[in-house]
This record gives structure tokens, C-alpha cells and sequence, in this order.
């Protein structure tokens, strides 16, 4: 490419607009304290003062109310920035109006052509999008950015392909060995969900739990995944450990459409545990405690999970209805490496057990962890070193050696 070549190419991509939306703080309060008329004479200043920072040939409208738009022609990043800092400057005076001398405040939305949007319409969403960020994080100022787009076409779209997998409970269920210490055999199965994405692979669920959380889709998303697992039973054998979400409980059916699962395949509910974390059994107890008290009337059994992370244990045991604790990896990670997480595991099993309940713990990686629970009274074990999560057939055609 030769030298003339270049400072074309460089000219192109200058050559791209930008599109900055703003909107003044708290405006609508100044309009109601001290009238429209003192309204429109702050709107009129104010785009005079804008009209002072901006270079030839860009553009200001109104877009009615305290909004305006500043439409740049050609600007790349660092320069679309330096306008929307320029912008920003002319709040830095208060205006005078008639006898009062007010501060104002506005946040800045900035949007790139055509990374952020490919037509005027797609540009103008992407702007009030990052304005509304800028105002959230309160920085003033914010360039559009897709992961923090609820709205975005990404998330939408991950949205309904989630919908569409879960209308048709196309959803890869692994199953993970747990341990009783004691007995020193396998007899229950944790079910977690995975999630083969056309184009991203095998999701974990950190990766669209969360989502289904958000959008609403976790309820079912959770049915899907118990009955499929209480049909994967009859080839497991064993118990069965289901991980329910906060959102899930709170959902007016759940408890019918636990039952009709356990009915349809003629499932013992002593054989399903639902795990539910300390989180979710914060808010709104009326929602879910009615409907967990009748499950565990039937049989089914109910496991704290992630247990000792950080919310208010010890009295959510005395108040919640719970068969099993599983405490979370974090401390397990630590035996052998702390003493003082050490005293904090033993504690939590002594305390376990003077309220009568089972315990269970997670991420157990090693021979010397599990002697350590072994000698410590633990009655579950569940990790790396008893099994991987696997799927159905190779769970169902898994020996286990007599050594754990
Ligand atoms: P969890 O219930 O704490 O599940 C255990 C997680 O730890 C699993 O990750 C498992 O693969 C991993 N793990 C097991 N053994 C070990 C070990 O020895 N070391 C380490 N480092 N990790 C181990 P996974 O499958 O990614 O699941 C993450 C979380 O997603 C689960 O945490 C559970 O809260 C949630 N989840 C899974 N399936 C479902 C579901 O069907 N519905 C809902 N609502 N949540 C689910
Ligand atoms: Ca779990
Ligand atoms: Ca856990």
C-alpha cells in the first residue's frame, strides 16, 4: 500500500459518524420547582453552550424534552470521547435564570457508527442506551456497550434460542457421584444441566442460568431438567439431587408440577433431594415455605447448598425445612492448608449435627480431604476424586472401586 493509499484508508475510517444523545438530570424537578418557562430558558442556554464546543458541520438537534442529539460526521472513537468531554465542560458553570443561579447535571451517551449500529434507528438505540448506563454508573459519560445491553439483538436472541431448547427440552443433563463416607459407596446423583449452543459449544450453566433467572425462563428451565432426570433415574439407580433456583420456588405451580413429575415415572419422593442455596431462602419465605413444608410431608428431601457462603446461616437452620447441608468447595479446598478453615469446617459439621441435619461436602479433590471428613464425622462426599459430572450411559455403566 503506498503512502497516497493510506491516508486515504486513514480518511475513510474517520469518515465513519457518531452519534451522542444527552439528557439532563433531574429535570423534570427543576420544571415542577420553578416552571416551564425557567425550563425552556435552561434548554435554550444550554444549546447555545453546546452549539460553542462542537466543530463545523456537526449537528444538534432537540429531541424533545431535555433530550438532545449531537450527530458528529466523521469520528472514530477518542474524538466521538473528546466531543462528548467537551459536552460534559459546559455544565461545569450554572446557568442563570432570572435570579437564580442553578446547577445542572446531564449524562452523555455515545454510539459508533457502525459498530454500535448500522442505520440511523440502530445508532439512536444504541446513544439512549449508553446514556442510560452513563446515568446508572453516574460517570457521566458512557460509550454503548453490548454485554451491558439488556435490550441487546445478542440477548435477545440468546433468549429465544433458550425458550426454543427448553419448549423442547433439548437440554444435556450430567450426572455427578456422590459418596456416602460411612458406607463408602455411590448412591446418589447430582443432575447438572449443560446447554449444547449451535455455535458456542457446551454451556456451563453459569453461562445461561443467570439469563433464564432474568428473563423469567428459569422456572421452567428447572421443571425441563427434573423431568428428564427423574427419568434418567431408572438407568442411574440411586437418589436424585436437583438443583432448584430461588426464582423457581417463588413460581406459583412448582410444587404440582414437582409431584406430577415424581407421579408420571412412579419416582419414590424420598429418592429426590432439591437443593436449594441460602440465597434464595431470603426473600419473600410466604412464596416457597408453604410449598416446600407439603413436598417434605411427601418424602421429597431438601439440601442447602453452597452452604456458609457468606448469608446469615445458622439461622436460616433453624427456621428453614432442611434434611442435608452442602458445604460449599471453598472450604474443603482448605484442609490441609489453614487451620483456622479448618476449625470453621469442624464447627459447621458439629453444628450441623446438633441440628440434626446431614452433611455433604462439595469439591472434594483429594484422598487426604476425604480421610479428613471421614475422621470428621461428614456423611456425604461429592467431587473430582469420587467422579466427574458424566452423562446417563456412562453414569449408568460406571463401576466404582471398593477404595474410596
Ligand atoms: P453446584 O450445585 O454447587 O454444583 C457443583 C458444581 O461444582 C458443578 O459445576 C460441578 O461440575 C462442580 N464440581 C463438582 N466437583 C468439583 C470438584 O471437585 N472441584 C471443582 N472445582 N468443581 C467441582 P457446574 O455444573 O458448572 O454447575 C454450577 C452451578 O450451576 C451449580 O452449582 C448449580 O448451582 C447450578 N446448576 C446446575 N444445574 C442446574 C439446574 O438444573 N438448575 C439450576 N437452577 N441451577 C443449576
Ligand atoms: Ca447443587
Ligand atoms: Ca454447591
Amino acid at each position: 500500500m503506498d503512502v497516497y493509499d493510506k491516508s486515504l484508508a486513514d480518511r475513510r475510517k474517520r469518515e465513519t459518524p457518531a452519534l451522542i444523545y444527552l439528557d439532563l438530570d433531574n429535570f423534570k424537578l427543576l420544571n415542577d420547582t420553578l416552571g416551564h418557562q425557567v425550563g425552556d430558558e435552561l434548554l435554550r442556554q444550554l444549546a447555545l453552550r453546546i452549539k460553542e464546543v462542537l466543530r463545523q458541520g456537526d449537528l444538534l438537534a432537540r429531541m424533545g424534552g431535555d433530550e438532545f442529539a449531537v450527530l458528529l460526521p466523521s469520528a472514530d472513537r477518542a474524538s466521538a470521547m473528546a466531543a462528548a468531554r467537551r459536552i460534559i465542560e459546559v455544565f461545569d458553570y450554572p446557568f442563570t435564570l432570572g435570579e437564580h443561579a442553578i446547577h445542572v447535571q446531564a449524562s452523555l451517551g455515545v454510539a459508533l457508527f457502525p459498530e454500535h449500529g448500522q442505520t440511523l434507528d440502530a445508532l439512536a438505540r444504541a446513544a439512549d442506551v449508553a446514556m442510560y448506563q452513563a446515568k446508572q454508573s453516574q460517570t457521566h459519560i458512557a460509550i454503548y456497550d453490548p454485554t451491558q445491553d439488556i435490550n441487546s439483538v445478542e440477548r435477545l436472541e440468546t433468549i429465544q434460542h433458550l425458550r426454543k431448547t427448553i419448549q423442547q427440552g433439548r437440554f444435556l443433563i450430567q450426572y455427578q457421584p456422590i459418596l456416602n463416607i460411612a458406607e463408602r459407596y455411590v448412591n446418589k446423583w447430582e443432575a447438572l444441566v449443560r446447554w449444547e449452543h449451535p455455535t458456542r459449544g457446551l454451556l456451563r450453566p453459569a453461562d445461561f442460568v443467570p439469563l433464564a433467572e432474568e428473563s423469567g425462563l428459569i422456572g421452567e428451565l428447572d421443571l425441563v431438567v427434573l423431568k428428564q432426570a427423574v427419568q434418567d433415574q431408572k438407568r442411574l439407580g440411586g437418589e436424585l439431587a436437583i438443583n432448584f433456583s430461588a426464582v423457581t420456588l417463588a413460581h406459583p405451580n412448582w410444587v404440582r408440577e414437582v409431584v406430577r413429575a415424581l407421579v408420571d415415572e412412579a419416582l419414590q419422593p424420598s429418592m429426590l433431594w432439591l437443593e436449594i442455596t441460602e440465597s434464595a431462602l431470603l426473600p419473600e419465605r410466604q412464596k416457597w415455605l408453604g410449598g416446600l413444608v407439603a413436598l417434605r410431608g411427601l418424602g421429597v428431601r431438601v439440601a442447602l447448598d453452597d452452604f456458609g457462603m457468606g448469608y446469615s446461616s445458622l439461622a436460616h437452620l433453624k427456621q428453614v425445612p432442611v434434611d442435608l447441608i452442602k458445604i460449599d468447595r471453598s472450604f474443603v479446598a482448605e484442609i490441609g492448608q489453614s487451620q483456622t478453615s479448618e476449625d470453621i469446617l469442624r464447627a459447621m459439621l458439629q453444628l450441623a449435627s446438633a441440628f440434626g441435619l446431614k452433611t455433604l461436602a462439595e469439591g472434594v479433590e483429594s484422598r487426604a480431604q476425604l480421610e479428613w471428613l471421614a475422621h470428621h464425622g461428614c456423611h456425604y462426599a461429592q467431587g473430582y476424586y469420587i467422579g466427574l459430572p458424566m452423562s446417563v450411559e456412562q453414569a449408568s455403566a460406571k463401576v466404582f472401586p471398593g477404595a474410596f
